[in-house]
């Protein structure tokens, strides 16, 4: 194929995906900041500004899933009022356990807890979240389609569903610089700060494989949310995509 990509069969696609943040749990923050060049802090951040949880006294449960270690969770819990809590999902223990130590030095153990599950099988009730969201996180899930339903399914009615996600650059001579740093440099750096370029590798692919922001959009429809949007970022290096469960 174009960018000599495997085919990995669904059923595998997990364990792979297990094995890359296991091996990175520990240098993951440190990654995420040295590869997107600090630019993840403003993404995310633009994601919690969309998010508006209340700085009242209101009360906001939101459901990070693919959470890691707890990014996304921890702006939300900063920007809002007393009652905003998060709830951090993710199938990695390793990702869940830096998050922990997070909270606790960040003095948000209270407001943030950790729940290892996978985002195909939320172990949550129908409508009970006021918000859900997913950073950089979907494209590893295999079936994303249940996950998108799952994300539905424990919002409350009105509630929003949030997908921050790499998308496709549409850029001319951003989009070139793009490919060349993203399948030259990130595994070299991957290599270098984790010893494990192969990890990186995985995650430049899988980035090229995510359909474009139009298909996403139709897969959240197809999950049952409304007044799905998008909005490319940095010139479409990444895109925000939101719904509402009716
Ligand atoms: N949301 C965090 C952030 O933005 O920093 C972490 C993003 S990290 C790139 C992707 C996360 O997805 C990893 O922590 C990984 O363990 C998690 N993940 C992968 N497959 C999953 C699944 N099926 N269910 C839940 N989490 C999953």
């Amino acid at each position: 194929t174009h960018f000599g990509f495997k085919t990995v069969p669904l059923g595998e696609k997990q364990k792979l995906v297990d094995d890359v943040f296991h091996s990175v749990a520990r240098r993951y923050d440190l990654m995420n900041d040295l590869m997107s060049m600090g630019l993840h802090r403003a993404w995310k951040d633009l994601l919690v500004s969309r998010l508006r949880p209340p700085r009242n006294e209101r009360p906001f449960a939101l459901l990070d899933v693919a959470g890691g270690t707890g990014d996304v969770s921890f702006r939300t819990v900063e920007a809002g009022g007393p009652q905003t809590r998060a709830t951090v999902v993710d199938i990695n223990g390793g990702m869940l356990a830096v998050g922990r130590e997070r909270a606790g030095g960040l003095g948000l153990s209270d407001r943030v807890e950790f729940v290892e599950a996978n985002a195909e099988e939320l172990p949550f009730p129908d409508r009970s979240f006021d918000a859900t969201t997913i950073a950089f996180g979907i494209r590893n899930v295999p079936r994303m389609d249940k996950a998108l339903s799952e994300m539905r399914r424990v919002l409350k009615p009105g509630g929003r569903c949030f997908v921050l996600e790499f998308s496709r650059v549409d850029v001319p001579l951003l989009d070139t610089i793009y490919d060349t740093y993203s399948f030259k440099l990130i595994p070299g750096i991957g290599k270098l700060v984790t010893g494990d370029a192969e990890s990186y590798q995985y995650l430049v692919e899988s980035i090229r494989r995510f359909p474009s922001p139009e298909a996403f959009a139709g897969m959240m429809e197809k999950a049952g949310l409304r007044r799905v949007s998008f909005t490319p970022l940095t010139g479409g290096v990444v895109a925000l995509h939101s719904g509402v469960r009716i």
